[in-house]
């Protein structure tokens, strides 16, 4: 089968694999759709942000979010039949432990990540543990079933745990597709949503999700805009989505008092002062990091009953063939979502 390496560097192989063989509790997925995220550069540039010594290799194949049809199951499987269509829950856990029982897997001292410690979805075929073949009802696409994890997922699962609300004002700072998918789910749970970027035609997509107000933060403080938004007061929730230490100090300062901050984009270091920002401000941050795997059936009925288009966050499709194209132009912002599909 064919499939796409990351080397490092930035260099895109398109090389040919074997096929993997399901073992007892796998299932074999033929790949539909599998879409490029913001983590997988750090897999691009030879730098994982997740995974152990698989991923340092550079030779697994990357892509955790991906949707298909079952096309063999292992031996032990039930409940997951050949002719399925399903979308792949990228952490797979032990099984046993308090963490995996309750569904979070990701949170499993032995999780291991698909597309960073075992191959992944940039692949004609993959293989996932049968209890992370998340059922895909044939009234969502292949395409909103792969943003539908780790994009729509995580946020709804961070924005329940906040209380997003039609009382309550959002900003989301970063507008890539953590963020657009970010101003998707928070209207539909009917905040009123300020979005903040450096790039027009990202402030430009936001509104057309749905963005009630946008702010450039090129040359604008961010923070004293949201408050003039804001009667002053700031937001009662900021999502930051950018991973970047000026977007997320602009989360902290726009927050009002007894606010929520959430921090989703992925970084490794920034520098915040937390007496100002939130001790006196008695916030409340929390980390955003995709759900738990009982939540699947919620987040299916929360885009199909308010007719979420979820799809409207992609904004290039590829064939895996120009994989280097497309790892290309999502690493300079050229793109939001971007997938592979296979017809
Ligand atoms: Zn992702
Ligand atoms: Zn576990």
């Amino acid at each position: 089968m064919r499939a796409v390496i990351l080397p490092g560097d930035k260099k895109v192989v398109v090389a040919d694999r074997q096929r993997p063989e399901p073992k007892p509790h796998e299932v074999l997925v033929q790949t539909k759709v599998s879409a490029i995220c913001r983590s997988d550069m750090s897999l691009y540039y030879g730098n994982p942000i997740v995974g152990g010594e698989a991923a340092e290799t550079g030779d697994v194949i990357p892509g955790h979010e991906a949707a298909g049809v079952v096309v063999a199951v292992g031996d032990a499987v039930t409940g997951v039949a050949v002719g399925d269509r399903v979308a792949a829950h990228l952490a797979v856990g032990c099984g046993h432990c308090e963490y995996c029982g309750a569904g979070y897997t990701m949170l499993c001292p032995d999780w291991k990540c698909f597309g960073f410690d075992f191959p992944g979805g940039d692949a004609e075929y993959f293989t996932i543990a049968a209890r992370n073949a998340l059922p895909l009802p044939e009234h969502f696409s292949f395409k909103a079933g792969a943003v539908m994890t780790d994009m729509i997922g995580s946020q709804y699962h961070v924005q329940k745990k906040m209380g997003v609300s039609g009382n309550k004002t959002v900003a989301v700072i970063g507008l890539g597709p953590m963020g657009s998918a970010a101003v998707l789910v928070a209207k539909c749970f009917g905040a009123r949503v300020i979005a903040v970027d450096i790039l027009d035609e990202r402030l430009e997509q936001a509104r057309i999700l749905g963005a009630d107000d946008v702010v450039n933060s090129r040359d604008a403080d961010a923070a004293a805009a949201i408050r003039e938004l804001t009667h002053g007061r700031g937001v009662e929730i900021a999502i930051d989505c950018s991973g970047n230490p000026a977007g997320q100090n602009t989360a902290l300062d726009a927050a009002a008092k007894l606010g929520c901050v959430a921090f989703v984009g992925e970084s490794r270091a920034t520098e915040i002062n937390p007496s100002d920002q939130i001790l006196r401000k008695l916030l409340t941050v929390v980390g955003g990091w995709y759900f738990p795997l009982g939540e699947w059936p919620e987040i299916l009925r929360f885009i199909a009953d308010n007719n979420v288009d979820v799809e409207a966050i992609i904004s290039h499709e590829y064939s895996l063939e120009d994989a280097e194209q497309a790892f290309g132009a999502f690493d300079r912002r050229e793109t939001e979502k971007a997938v592979f599909t296979w017809s």
